[in-house]
């Protein structure tokens, strides 16, 4: 209701108040739109915790690619390349959430691009004594070693909203997802090089 009605007032009285209206209009339309975006990114992270796990055999190149598919406006538009190693697992997991943490992790790669420099991010897996180990890496702008940890908390994020959008929530997501499933979750990084998040799912054990 909030969102439309300041929508209403600014299409139907844009132009038609003083400067200082339409400037008040516009900050009420940015802040609804901004609230609603909190509001679904923060029932998301809480249903991750509160859903009961849906295990299915899931063959997680398929998956990815379909994640990549439904990325193909933002990959085009950045001009990106998103590739995948060809053997990727089938293995059991919730697959609406490893939909969910593969999603977030391009998605991050693509958007926390160098200004100068095409993205490319790839997704690779590796068998390590019956585990696997996912890394979505990528040739982005890189994380200070000192903000490693921060990232994964809730609403920590690096950067203003104005050079990169964002709600902080993303992460804080694919962590959970991850732990719920028994895996852990690092990251590394290289300041104006890049980010690799890694991630394992140990083959019996989710939670
Ligand atoms: P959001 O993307 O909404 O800011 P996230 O929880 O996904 O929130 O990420 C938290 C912060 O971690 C980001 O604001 C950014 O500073 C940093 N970050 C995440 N992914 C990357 C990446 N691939 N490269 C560089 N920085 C990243």
């Amino acid at each position: 209701m909030v969102a439309s009605y300041t929508q209403l007032l600014a299409r139907r009285y844009n132009g038609k108040l003083d400067s200082d209206a339409d400037e008040f209009i516009a900050f009420a339309v940015d802040g609804a739109r901004r609230m609603q975006e909190l509001i679904n990114d923060l029932l998301m992270y809480s249903r991750v915790g509160s859903r009961g796990l849906e295990l299915e055999t899931v063959d997680t190149g398929r998956l990815v690619d379909r994640v990549i598919s439904d990325l193909g406006g933002a990959i085009e538009d950045a001009g990106a390349t998103v590739t995948r190693e060809a053997a990727l697992p089938t293995l059991q997991a919730d697959p609406m959430q490893l939909q969910q943490l593969f999603q977030n992790l391009i998605a991050n790669g693509i958007k926390f691009r160098r200004p100068d420099t095409a993205p490319v991010v790839h997704v690779s897996a590796q068998a390590q004594s019956g585990d696997w180990t996912f890394a979505v890496s990528d040739n982005g702008i890189g994380i200070e070693p000192q903000y490693l940890d921060r990232i994964f908390v809730l609403f920590q994020r690096l950067h203003s909203r104005a050079e990169y959008p964002g709600t902080g929530i993303g992460l804080a997501i694919c962590k959970k997802i991850v732990e719920r499933h028994g895996g852990t979750m690092l990251v590394h990084s290289e300041i104006g090089s890049g980010t690799t998040f890694e991630f394992t799912f140990p083959a019996r054990g989710a939670r």
